[in-house]
């Protein structure tokens, strides 16, 4: 038999399901890719087809597997866009309705209705309640497709988000199954007992038997049927994305901060075994391995690189990204000009969905480098605010460090040296820039690989990816990006509320 030789990574993503093949040095030795469609029936509303995605999740698995040989193929590892919501007939295995994403605000008015009993829910989920989460997102297709649960509570409808759905039919309808780290965005999931929790059940109408099986991250959640790639190939590792980016980050204690500067900006930290809580963050697991539970803080800030986009897209000041980084503003000065990009509101720390965005400082000296250059900052005061965040949850617990000791970072904006610098100077400790594109596929493939034996933990360490590390300079005037900072606090206190 074949020695195997890769682990495969499927990255079920937002806009895209990607496969990427890794060999026993952790390179990439395949990639495929397929774009998903996005649909917007009304504003505020986001789906997917859970038909195309997972025959596009089928069509890159088959790519990869063509390429490297069903035979090397050690094993499978799933990521996914988390709170991504499907309900399906258990016996047709046909959607009762569009996957109803993450981003997808129409349970907003529900969520109002659910606000007493908002405390107790975050004690049990470590979540505030928001329509982000899948629990009013399966009640609202159960509304309309089994208004009686009837159904459901026979068993007959199955509830997952996108690893759940994909496994099941990779598995030909036998595995209903997913991990903590997928199962604490739900809502639904008491991530102190590890397991569904009765009374939210209750609360959000939600019927028992639909809810998939919670095994560990690392488990052996079933093979590939025969038939789709001429042998079984097991799937070994599940993790929701942005812990499985934390994992590939080697988030595994509390001294570093993964921070991904995306469209969005995602930032975790590894508690270990303690939940920490914070009524502006969101406490959620981090995965389950060994049947050993780590938990993790996350701070989720809407617009990150997206504030780029806009300078390109809509005031056109930008004619490419990588503009914003150039040696014109580089040499702008804060100027004590503040862009607070609450375009959609504010995500953590504040929470505030009646934000509206601000520009402010303006004076006859500002011109478009000056506007670019606080769009890039405005990243930075992001991140420093979740960051206090996290440091003022950590003080509730002793065992914890008291301060954190590095950012890695990732993500498409990190390719701004302005702002991984200027990162670095307000926090006043190094940023790590991975070069690694996919830490995401990686960090899955890691779980995978480690669960099935292809990787030993100690060889997963070993394999280093490239990076550089962006150190706050040394002659940097800490009282002056202290000033910036309460600047930037003084303008978002103005952007808050502005909705009425
Ligand atoms: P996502 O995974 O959310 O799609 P990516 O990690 O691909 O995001 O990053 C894309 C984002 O990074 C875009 O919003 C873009 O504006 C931003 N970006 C890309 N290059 C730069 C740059 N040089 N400076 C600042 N932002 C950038």
């Amino acid at each position: 038999m074949q020695h195997k030789q890769v682990i495969i990574a499927l990255d079920l993503g937002t806009t895209s399901n990607r496969a990427i093949a890794f060999n026993s040095d952790g390179a990439i030795v395949c990639h495929a890719h397929r774009e998903l469609t996005q649909y917007y029936p009304q504003p505020g509303w986001v789906e997917h087809d859970p038909v195309e995605l997972y025959r596009t999740a089928l069509e890159v698995l088959r790519e990869a597997v063509d390429k490297t040989g069903a035979e090397s193929v050690a094993a499978i590892g799933i990521t996914n866009q988390r709170e991504t919501s499907i309900v399906w007939d258990r016996f047709t295995g046909e959607p009762l309705y569009r996957a109803i994403v993450w981003q997808d605000r129409r349970t907003a008015d529900r969520c109002e209705e659910i606000g007493p009993a908002a405390k107790e829910i975050k004690n049990k989920t470590g979540l505030m309640v928001d329509p982000y989460f899948s629990a009013t997102k399966i009640a609202w297709i159960l509304d309309r497709a089994d208004p009686s649960r009837v159904r459901a509570g026979r068993g007959e409808l199955l509830f997952g988000t996108p690893e759940t759905w994909v496994l099941w039919n990779l598995t030909k309808k036998t595995v209903h199954a997913t991990e903590p780290s997928n199962a604490s965005r739900t809502m639904l999931y008491n991530i102190r007992t590890l397991t569904w929790d009765g009374e939210l059940l209750n609360l959000f109408g939600i019927p028992a038997p639909m809810l998939p099986q919670v095994h560990n991250s690392d488990a052996l959640f079933g093979a590939t049927e025969r038939s789709l790639f001429g042998r079984p190939i097991p799937v070994t590792g599940i993790a929701g994305d942005q812990q499985a980016s934390l994992f590939g980050q080697r988030g595994f204690d509390g001294s570093t901060v993964k921070v991904t500067y995306g469209t969005g900006i995602f930032m975790m930290v590894n508690t270990a075994d303690t939940p920490l809580y914070s009524d502006r963050l969101v406490t959620t697991v981090a995965w389950k391995r060994g049947g050993c539970t780590s938990y993790a803080l996350e701070g989720s800030i809407f617009m990150g690189g997206a504030s780029i986009q806009w300078l390109r897209d809509n005031l056109g000041i930008i004619t490419t990204a990588a503009q914003s980084g150039s040696d014109v503003i580089a040499s702008t000065g804060n100027e004590g000009v503040y862009l607070v990009p609450a375009f959609q509101g504010l995500g953590a720390p504040y929470w505030n969905s009646d934000a509206r965005g601000l520009l402010i400082g303006l004076s006859r000296k500002t011109n478009a480098a000056t506007i670019i250059r606080a769009a890039v900052e405005s990243m930075a005061y992001q991140v420093r605010d979740v960051l206090e965040e996290f440091i003022s949850a950590s003080k509730a617990v002793p065992s914890f460090p008291p301060s954190f000791r590095l950012i890695h970072a990732d993500g498409g904006a990190t390719e701004n040296r302005i702002l991984m610098q200027f990162q670095a100077d307000l926090l006043g400790i190094p940023v790590i820039r991975s070069r690694n594109t996919e830490i995401t596929s990686f960090g899955v493939a890691a779980i995978a690989a480690i669960a099935c034996g292809f990787w030993d933990e100690k060889q997963f360490l070993s394999i280093v990816s490239d990076a550089e590390t962006f150190t706050p300079n040394p002659s940097r005037d800490c009282a002056l990006h202290e000033r910036y900072y309460q600047g930037w606090l003084r303008a978002v206190k103005r952007s808050l509320d502005w909705e009425t």
